[in-house]
């Protein structure tokens, strides 16, 4: 099994130079080393650099704007105004959001950063309250964060870093007139940053009005795991799936299972014939409500919920631990899909399993996959339901359905991080210019920012004139 392969140039914490509390806490999270989006974006993010991270949950990319938002906080600190952040990360969900708002808890408990999480489906109530006592940070969602505004709870005049979450998202779930009304508030001057797992065009387009020269790095997370995970498929006739789904489950070493169909309806029916055998199911997609979501997220979480069948888009967002095995009950036709789908197994480093069901229709599907991945996944030729259609890789394939997302995109490639393409940067200012105004953190004012080894390159930063990630004083 090879492991943390992209983790070259090896870059510690230590090397990061995060405030002391900040590492601190990373400590004590049991993290050793950065994960490559984080070793090539933070030193740029501290920097001041604007950022486009194509990179989606999973790859630690939480970690890897919100220890640079910490360490920027804490190095300058200021009592919070009340309703005016000094940092918004913009998220498309729910689930994000609380997620977010947690790292931000656990890597800033030794600091007096404080952070507050505001989404919709839940009274605002509490959420008005905490803006009306003051956050530095702000984990929001599009719909509530406008509403408040509009109310007068929130105002952005004050934001100095803005992370724009799962852009490629938010566009899925119709956010982006709202995203673009919520940066129109912002000031210009500021610290932008962009994750987006895909590049759709209109994200391209947004990255370019929202992003200042932005150092772009670039992961496919699923690269290191791929390897560490099982796979195998089950050829089946389309009428038999359900059947083969209750049979695989009688496994009880499957512990934690998430199951992806390609639709919504579908979703739905593999849960009722799951249920109809007394199997815990639950499933989540877009037409579920936000209370529905959340409750099938923490029954499967709390291990009451053992199935949870999700359709791609729903999945995404899902940080989920020791997920023992993913289902593909049905094949996606986007191959990097496939990858993404079964990196959420054997996540952190422990061993995983993913099964695929696979109809006739399918199997050209499963050629595309081995072809990305460069492996044959091993069929399984003893069960129950095994398909009598003959199979063989040589075959020509059937016709495709419909197809066309992945080529679009662009097809990220597995075994290689392509990332980094900063180049430049550095620069080495100081930051937090200015009043003096903290005791901070344990850092000096106006230390140097250098970061030697990491994206080297010389020049300064012409954006934030000298002033990276600095406060306005
Ligand atoms: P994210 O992509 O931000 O959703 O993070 C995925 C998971 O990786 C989370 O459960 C984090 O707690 C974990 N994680 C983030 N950074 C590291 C690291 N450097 N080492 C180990 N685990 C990490």
């Amino acid at each position: 099994m090879t492991q943390n392969i992209q983790k070259t140039p090896m870059t510690t914490f230590a090397d990061l130079k995060l405030l002391e509390p900040i590492e601190r806490a990373v400590r004590e999270q049991g993290y050793d080393t950065p994960t490559p989006i984080q070793a090539q974006a933070i030193p740029h993010l501290l920097d001041g650099r604007d950022l486009l991270g194509i990179a989606q949950t999973g790859t630690g990319k939480t970690a890897a704007f919100a220890l640079p938002i910490l360490d920027f906080l804490a190095g300058d600190p200021k009592q919070p105004t009340p309703r005016r952040p000094s940092a918004l990360i913009l998220t498309p969900t729910r689930e994000l959001a609380a997620q977010i708002g947690e790292s931000f808890r656990v890597y800033g408990k030794h600091t007096k950063i404080k952070h507050t999480v505001i989404f919709g489906g839940v009274g605002q109530g509490p959420q008005v309250n905490a803006m009306k006592r003051g956050v530095d940070v702000l984990v929001a969602t599009p719909g509530r964060l406008m509403d408040l505004m509009d109310q007068g709870f929130i105002d952005l005049r004050a934001v100095e870093v803005f992370v724009l979450d799962e852009a490629d998202r938010m566009l899925d779930m119709g956010f982006l007139p709202a995203v673009k009304k919520v940066i129109a508030k912002i000031p210009q001057d500021r610290q932008s940053l962009l994750f987006s797992a895909t590049m759709p065009d209109d994200i391209a387009r947004l990255t370019k009005t929202i992003l200042k020269d932005p150092v772009r790095v670039e992961v496919t997370p699923p690269a290191t795991t791929v390897e560490s995970i099982a796979q195998s498929v089950m050829l089946v006739d389309k009428a038999n799936k359900r059947k083969l789904l209750v049979e695989v489950l009688k496994d009880q070493s499957i512990f934690r299972v998430l199951v992806f169909t390609r639709t919504k309806h579908g979703a739905d029916r593999v849960v009722k014939h799951l249920r109809q055998v007394h199997e815990k199911a639950e499933a989540i997609h877009g037409n579920k409500s936000q209370g529905q979501r959340t409750r099938a997220l923490e029954g499967f979480r709390s291990g009451k919920v053992r199935v949870l069948v999700a359709t791609d888009i729903a999945a995404r967002g899902i940080d989920v631990r020791e997920i023992t095995h993913v289902i593909n009950f049905d094949l996606p036709n986007e191959p990097d899909s496939y990858v993404h789908r079964i990196g959420r197994t054997a996540r952190a480093g422990r061993d995983g399993k993913a099964i695929s069901f696979c109809d006739t229709e399918e199997r050209a599907f499963l050629l595309d996959i081995e072809k990305l991945t460069r492996q044959v996944v091993p069929v399984v030729e003893e069960h129950a339901f095994r398909s009598k259609t003959p199979f063989s890789r040589d075959a020509p394939p059937p016709p495709k359905k419909k197809s066309g997302g992945a080529a679009a995109r662009g097809r990220r490639g597995v075994g290689g991080n392509r990332g980094g393409g900063a180049g430049k940067g550095g620069g080495g200012q100081s930051r937090g210019g200015g009043g003096n105004r903290g005791q901070g953190a344990g850092r000096k004012q106006g230390k140097s920012r250098k970061v030697g080894g990491q994206a080297g390159g010389k020049g300064g930063n012409a954006r934030r004139g000298g002033r990276p990630m600095a406060r306005t004083a």
